[in-house]
C-alpha cells in the first residue's frame, strides 16, 4: 500500500504541539488506503468530487468526518448535504443559499468555510476581499437569514509556485482578512477555522496562522495525473 505512515506520524506529532487539525485528502485514493489511515486514528478526510465522496462515505465507517474541499456546483449540494462535515470552498452567496436550503431539508445545520481568492492564477475560485466585505455588510441581512448554515472560517489556496515569499504573502493576506471578518457581528458566522496549507506549502501556512491543513500526496503518495 502506498500510505506513508511515517510521514503521517510526523505531521501528527508536529500538529500536536499546536491547535491545528489535519484533513487527509484522499481524492482518487482507494478505500483500503483510507481504512489504513483510519486504523491509525485519522477521522477527517477530504474529497473534491461529489460522487466519489458519496460512494466512499457509503462504504466507510460512519464516524469519519467528510470534508468537501473542491469546487461545489449548486446542483450537487443535495448529494452531500445529508452527511458532509464541513464544506471548505464556498464562493458565492447563491451557493450558501442552496446549502442552507438542503440543510433545512435534512433537518440539520451545515458548517461552511468561505474560499478567498488569494492566488495569482485567475483560474482559482473564491471571494475577493471586496466581495467578502459586501457579503458581510451590504448582504448581511440576507446572510443572517440562512439559519441552517454556520460560517466557521475561511479557506484559501496559494499560487502554484516555488516563490515561497509570494506564498507566504498570500497566506498572510488571508490571515489578515480572517482577523478583520472575525470582528463582524453576524449571527451565523463565528470564524475559528483558517484552512490553508497543502503538501508543498503547509509549513509556511502554519507559520502564518493556519488552523487546518489539507494534506494529500505527502500521506497517500502522488496521485495519477488526471487526463
Ligand atoms: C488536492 C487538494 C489538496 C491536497 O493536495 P496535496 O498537494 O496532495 O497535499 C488540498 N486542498 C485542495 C483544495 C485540493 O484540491
Amino acid at each position: 500500500m502506498a500510505v506513508n505512515e511515517q510521514a503521517y506520524r510526523e505531521i501528527i506529532n508536529e500538529l500536536s504541539l499546536q491547535a491545528v487539525n489535519l484533513v487527509a485528502v484522499s481524492k482518487t485514493k482507494p478505500i483500503e488506503d483510507i481504512l489504513q489511515l483510519y486504523s491509525l486514528g485519522q477521522r477527517d478526510f477530504g474529497e473534491n468530487y461529489v460522487q466519489e465522496m458519496e460512494g466512499k462515505a457509503n462504504q466507510l465507517p460512519k464516524d469519519i468526518r467528510w470534508h468537501f474541499i473542491g469546487h461545489l456546483q449548486t446542483n450537487k449540494v443535495k448529494y452531500i448535504a445529508p452527511f458532509v462535515h464541513l464544506i471548505h470552498a464556498v464562493d458565492t452567496l447563491k451557493l450558501l443559499k442552496e446549502i442552507n436550503k438542503q440543510a433545512v431539508k435534512n433537518n440539520r445545520s451545515i458548517d461552511c468555510l468561505l474560499q478567498v481568492h488569494i492566488a495569482r492564477e485567475e483560474t482559482k475560485f473564491g471571494f475577493s476581499a471586496a466581495e467578502l466585505e459586501d457579503l458581510y455588510q451590504k448582504n448581511r441581512t440576507e446572510l443572517q437569514e440562512l439559519k441552517n448554515i454556520k460560517i466557521k472560517g475561511l479557506m484559501g489556496m496559494a499560487s502554484l509556485t516555488d516563490d515561497w515569499s509570494r506564498v507566504r504573502n498570500e497566506f498572510n493576506f488571508l490571515k489578515t482578512i480572517f482577523d478583520q471578518l472575525s470582528g463582524y457581528p453576524v449571527a451565523n458566522s463565528q470564524l475559528s477555522i483558517l484552512s490553508m496549507g497543502m503538501t508543498s506549502d503547509y509549513k509556511i501556512a502554519l507559520e502564518e496562522g493556519s488552523t487546518m491543513i489539507r494534506i494529500g500526496s505527502l500521506i497517500f503518495g502522488e496521485r495519477e495525473k488526471m487526463a
